[in-house]
């Protein structure tokens, strides 16, 4: 009788346990799906500034990267890249 009781007791506190679980579940859940969207987001900005990154080490390489020369090489400054270096900073800036 005894034992039957206990493991009635153990039943109950089984099925909490299991509920508990599944609470967790879902708040695991919402939390995956908004580290999800952060991460897209994060990523989204991040290849933004790599794109701008990617312009600066062309042009310090000694590469135009005005749309006028683009990807040529260059001997000397280039008032047209110099410009739009500015131009593309000022863009990625903006959020
Ligand atoms: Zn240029």
């Amino acid at each position: 009788m005894e034992l039957s009781q206990a493991l009635r007791e153990m039943e109950e506190k089984v099925q909490k346990f299991i509920e508990e679980i599944r609470t967790i579940q879902r708040h695991v859940h919402h939390l995956e799906e908004q580290n999800e969207f952060l991460r897209a987001q994060l990523y989204a900005k991040k290849d933004q500034g790599a794109g701008f990154e990617n312009l600066i080490r062309l042009y310090e390489e000694g590469y135009h990267v005005c749309p006028a020369h683009f990807a040529r090489a260059r001997t000397e400054d280039c008032l047209f890249c110099v410009s739009f270096l500015n131009k593309e900073n000022q863009s990625s800036g903006e959020i």
